[in-house]
């Protein structure tokens, strides 16, 4: 479904991605790992248009998407929800929901969207009224990824869902995740919380310094050496 191919990215002088390859079927989960300024922000970035491509292909359903600008990226069914939970102050959860509704058209169709994004989350739609900034940090990142789907992706892409959150809400997001695939969304998860992103993922790979070092399926990822030693503290 989505195939990333040779990637490199850079700022400047600062090569961040560096001949990264790897590939999500569609109806999976696969999570990218690894340390702080490893580069798996800005692959995420580069998937969804946010970063140009030095070198390499990102391709989605057999189509190029290099230079596809990224409002065509949303429409082609790829949706990022990014790092530190952006919503809007000042509107109410159901205007920030609203915002992500942008590719949808219709009264039927948007209503049906609202419909779905409450299943996951009843506690937006308890709260749809509300301000945004006054919901707590596990429910503003509900409603990050409530607005994402709203665009009705075929594949969403999480850049660190669980960080700052609360050990409960951590747990709640991730079975959020596995939920989301359930309904057939296709799900590209980058984290730190490596122990937990295993857990749920079909696969994974590990990024350092730009480059692929390891892949596996979840559980041979949790249960590799290497990646205890590094990732999931021995
Ligand atoms: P984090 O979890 O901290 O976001 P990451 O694995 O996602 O880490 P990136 O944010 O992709 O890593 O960063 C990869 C490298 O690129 C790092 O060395 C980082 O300092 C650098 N970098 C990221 N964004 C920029 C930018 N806008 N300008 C210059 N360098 C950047």
């Amino acid at each position: 479904m989505l195939k990333v191919d040779n990637l490199s990215v850079n700022y400047g002088a600062i090569k961040a991605v560096r001949g990264v390859s790897f590939s999500v079927n569609s109806g999976e989960i696969v999570t990218l790992i690894g340390a702080n300024g490893a580069g798996k922000s800005t692959i995420l970035r580069t998937i969804s248009g946010l970063e140009k491509v030095a070198d390499g292909i990102i391709s989605f359903e057999h189509q190029i998407l290099n230079r596809m600008p990224s409002e065509r990226r949303v429409r082609s069914g790829i949706v990022h929800v990014p790092e530190g939970r952006r919503v809007f102050p000042g509107m109410s959860v159901q205007e920030n929901l609203q915002l992500g509704a942008f590719t949808i058209s219709g009264k039927s169709q948007n209503n049906a969207a609202y419909e779905a994004v409450y299943e996951h989350f009843p506690i937006l739609k308890d709260r749809r009224n509300q301000d945004a900034a006054t919901l707590s940090g596990g429910e503003q990142q509900m409603l990050a990824i409530g607005r994402a789907l709203m665009a009705k992706p075929k594949i969403i892409l999480l850049d660190e869902p669980s960080m700052g959150l609360a050990p409960l809400y951590i747990q709640k997001i991730f079975d959020i995740i596995q939920n989301i695939r359930d309904t057939g969304v296709t799900v590209l998860v980058i984290e730190q919380n490596a122990n937990q992103a295993l857990k749920i993922a079909d696969r994974g790979y590990v990024i350092e310094g730009g480059k692929i070092t390891a892949t596996g399926t979840g559980e041979e990822l949790l249960a590799s050496a290497d990646v205890r030693q590094a990732y999931l503290g021995g």
